[in-house]
């Protein structure tokens, strides 16, 4: 094989971001809705301070409002959940993401219960997880939708495509196989414990990798030809001993191999934080009883 055709998550995200930016001025021009999006940081992880901060600065430049809620590392659980009911109940806010992972005395299933699920912007209350595998209209999960969206870059139709998804996230995977199903992908979804991890993905058509294990998939994983979306997002120290971010494929010898491959960065990252975007316009849409706007 020559070289895969690269998938531009930056330019992909660039172009849905011009239209999130149209919708968000036909709200405010035609309705007079700001859509809103509060994102809830608790403690201070530094990677968790650059997500949340980007968030913020993706929302002033798409003409949403960002709401940014920040809670010491050593808040209570009901306090917590005190802050989400607050939330629910405010009606600037459309969307509602809770930063993750939490600290340790606090319950992650239970916080993302409590948020309504009308404004569930990520997509993880257990009613939307719960439609998304019913095959039923929901707030599709950021990552997956991303991934789904670069994926229609390259396949005009995925039936039948065999496709294998490493991991079984609830943020990633899970959800991943859910929308894939729904797109008539034949899926496998693996794991840290599954046996021929390599063998298994070689005969994929499509192989996404979301392991958080640095460049594990090698040129060896990959059929000839294949699509490889690289969704990990992994900080590595170099030989010059400088950290630098890489993916769980090795770009350099799978894009030998793969017919087309998302790199890292500038990938699937660009997408997720669009889709959070598109997300909170359907929520704002939604709760008013508007129609969806098209994306
Ligand atoms: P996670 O919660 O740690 O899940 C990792 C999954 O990979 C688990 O299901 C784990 O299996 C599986 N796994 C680990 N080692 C494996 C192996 N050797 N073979 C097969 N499966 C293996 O991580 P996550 O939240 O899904 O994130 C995955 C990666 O994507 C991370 O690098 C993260 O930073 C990145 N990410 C990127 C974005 C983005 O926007 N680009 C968004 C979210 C996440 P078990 O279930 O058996 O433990």
């Amino acid at each position: 094989m020559g070289q895969a055709k690269v998938i531009d998550g930056g330019a992909v995200a660039a172009q849905l971001r011009e239209r999130v930016r149209e919708v968000a001025a036909h709200l405010r021009d035609e309705r007079g809705i700001i859509p809103g999006l509060a994102t809830v940081l608790v403690g201070d992880d530094p990677a968790s301070q650059v997500y949340i901060r980007a968030k913020a600065r993706a929302c002033a430049g798409s003409g949403l409002e960002a709401f940014d809620i920040r809670l010491p590392a050593g808040v209570s659980e009901a306090a917590l959940l005190a802050e989400i009911e607050k939330l629910n109940g405010d009606e600037r806010i459309d969307g509602i993401l809770v930063q993750l992972p939490l600290p340790g005395q606090i319950d992650a299933h239970r916080i993302i219960a409590v948020i309504d699920p009308a404004k569930d912007v990520d997509g993880f209350h257990p009613l939307n997880v719960g439609r998304l595998w019913s095959g039923l209209p929901t707030m599709v999960p950021c990552t997956p939708q991303g991934c789904l969206r670069l994926l229609r870059t390259v396949h005009s139709d995925m039936t039948g495509a065999k496709t294998v998804i490493l991991g079984r996230s609830n943020i990633v995977g899970k959800p991943l196989a859910a929308l894939l199903l729904t797109v008539d992908c034949t899926v496998t979804v693996l794991h840290s414990k599954t046996t021929d991890a390599p063998g298994t993905c070689r005969v994929a058509d499509i192989l996404i990798a979301a392991t958080g294990q640095p460049q594990i998939v090698k040129a060896e994983w990959v059929k000839p030809g294949a699509t490889v979306i690289d969704v990990g997002v992994n900080s590595v120290a170099d030989a010059a001993g400088r950290n630098r971010v890489v993916g769980d494929v090795d770009y350099a010898s799978v894009s030998e191999v793969a017919g087309a491959v998302t790199p890292v960065p500038g990938g699937v990252g660009p997408m997720t934080i669009t889709c959070l975007l598109l997300n909170t316009l359907l929520a704002a849409c939604r709760r008013r009883g508007l129609p969806d706007p098209e994306f």
